[in-house]
């Protein structure tokens, strides 16, 4: 028994069946029923959101014999002729491997004679930004007098390809992403109707990964069916179909990654090791997650476009509140880059630990974004710390400061005075977290401070104590 894939099984044949672009659908309706039609439409928007769907059923319709309010009737001749694909109105083109200018002259040569049956001619050209200057200059002659009875649609995922000569000829239309709700109730239709048995969780899990194309969600669906062949679909079973991520685990990576958790962070990436994930996906999606998080911090209402579940977004908010936004800028700069690199990457694991790493350690980085995330650290260690007592030698060493000689002070030129009975809070501070401090200063500073200690001016204000030779040359210069 021959399979056929939910997609196709499912295609919807009238206008009512379409999900999600109800704009496009009222707009063309109203054209047929009016009998308004133009003779060049532009379907744009991402993949699998139903733009050749639309075209075939609004060529149905425009040919159908006794139209039902504006949709094809589905029953007579024309109708049916074209949905078997054998009528001779309604051409296909795939401009990604028909995309040159001999191409594009048949179709131009054939426009000139008039349909056999029905009324129009319909070419569908799809992915129409493939074709080469001298195809689109053709096609320009035609769009610009076409005959009565010929219709245009040309659609296309990249719509700032198209020549402005070609756009301003034609009628537009966006494709909406389709949002997660859709695509979850169509699934729950179409899983009721094959009998398929399936979580709600998993039905929205689905949903979210298509990323907003029902023909995306219709073919991670067949897969999980097929996987798990007359079993009960489980969350589980299709994050493991999938090889996806729970996005759980971003949460809990970000939450590492923000704290300069490096074990922590080298340990999740393990744990995707182990459970056999793929790591170029597992890239892209902690990437997503962070643009999710801030457009959530940036912006209000974000919660259409960012298209995730009532709990992820809670989660989502509360963790806005623990970043910076240069902080997470500077986290997707570094993973863009890795996203790019890591194509390529013959040992992706270990190029992925660097760049945790470098997540972790913004003191490994010396730009202007790194330097406010490594102040951050800074900050929130010293506050962590700020309960903490001095330890005894710590104390000894800031009252000595002012017993140090006067040559050896110099270098930060601080006269010698009494010592101040009380240490201020704001010194003690630094003194108690003295070593996280150097452990995040850059290179060669961080060789010289190990030398250094701080104390206690006469004013009672932080002094660092540095050697005398390369050390304190190093700060007078800076
Ligand atoms: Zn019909």
């Amino acid at each position: 028994m021959s399979y056929t894939a939910l997609y196709r099984k499912f295609r919807p044949a009238s206008f009512e069946d379409v999900k999600g672009q109800d704009h496009i659908v009222t707009t063309l309706k109203n054209q047929i029923k009016a009998e308004r039609i133009g003779h060049a439409y532009l379907f744009c928007g991402t993949r699998g959101t139903g733009k050749t769907t639309i075209a075939k059923i609004f060529a149905k319709s425009v040919n159908c014999e006794s139209p039902i309010d504006g949709s094809p009737c589905g029953e007579c001749a024309v109708c049916r002729a074209i949905a078997a694909g054998a009528s001779m109105n309604v051409i296909e083109i795939d401009a990604a491997s028909n995309n040159g200018v001999d191409n594009i002259r048949e179709i131009v040569d054939e426009v000139s004679y008039s349909p056999a049956e029905g009324k129009y001619k319909v070419y569908i050209i799809d992915e129409v930004h493939m074709l080469s200057i001298g195809a689109f200059n053709a096609l320009l002659k035609t769009l610009e007098e076409p005959p009565s009875y010929v219709i245009f649609i040309l659609a296309t995922t990249e719509v700032h390809k198209i020549p402005i000569t070609i756009l301003s000829r034609c009628q537009r239309y966006d494709f909406k992403r389709i949002t997660i709700d859709t695509i979850a109730s169509r699934i729950k239709e179409l899983t009721e109707i094959e009998q398929v048995a399936i979580e709600d969780k998993a039905i929205r899990y689905i949903a979210k990964t298509a990323d907003g194309s029902m023909r995306d969600a219709l073919s991670l669906l067949d897969q999980c069916i097929a996987f798990h062949f007359e079993q009960e679909l489980t969350y589980d079973k299709v994050l493991d179909v999938l090889g996806a991520v729970d996005t759980e685990v971003f949460s809990r990576l970000l939450r590492v990654v923000l704290a300069g958790d490096v074990p922590g962070a080298i340990g999740i990436l393990e744990e995707m090791v182990i459970q056999g994930r793929e790591l170029t996906q597992f890239v892209s999606d902690f990437t997503w997650y962070m643009r999710n998080l801030l457009l959530v911090k940036t912006a209000d209402g974000i919660e259409d476009v960012i298209d995730v579940s009532t709990e992820n977004l809670a989660r989502l908010k509360e963790e806005a509140q623990m970043a910076d936004n240069d902080v997470i800028m500077r986290y997707i700069r570094v993973l863009s880059e890795l996203s790019g690199q890591i194509r390529y990457a013959a040992q992706k694991r270990i190029l992925i630990e660097m760049n945790l790493i470098k997540l972790c350690r913004p003191a490994m980085e010396t730009d202007t974004a790194s330097l406010a995330d490594r102040i951050r650290q800074l900050e929130q260690k010293i506050e962590q710390g700020a309960g903490a007592s001095l330890s005894p030698e710590m104390l000894a060493r800031l009252q000595e400061g002012a017993n140090i000689p006067r040559d050896s002070q110099k270098p930060l030129g601080q006269p010698k005075a009494p010592l101040p009975k009380a240490i201020p809070e704001d010194v003690s501070k630094v003194a108690s977290k003295w070593s996280v401090a150097i452990s995040e200063a850059p290179n060669p500073m961080k060789t010289y401070l190990k030398t250094a200690y701080p104390s206690l001016s006469a004013d009672g204000k932080l002094l660092v104590v540095v050697e005398d030779g390369l050390p304190s040359d190093y700060f007078k210069q800076a």
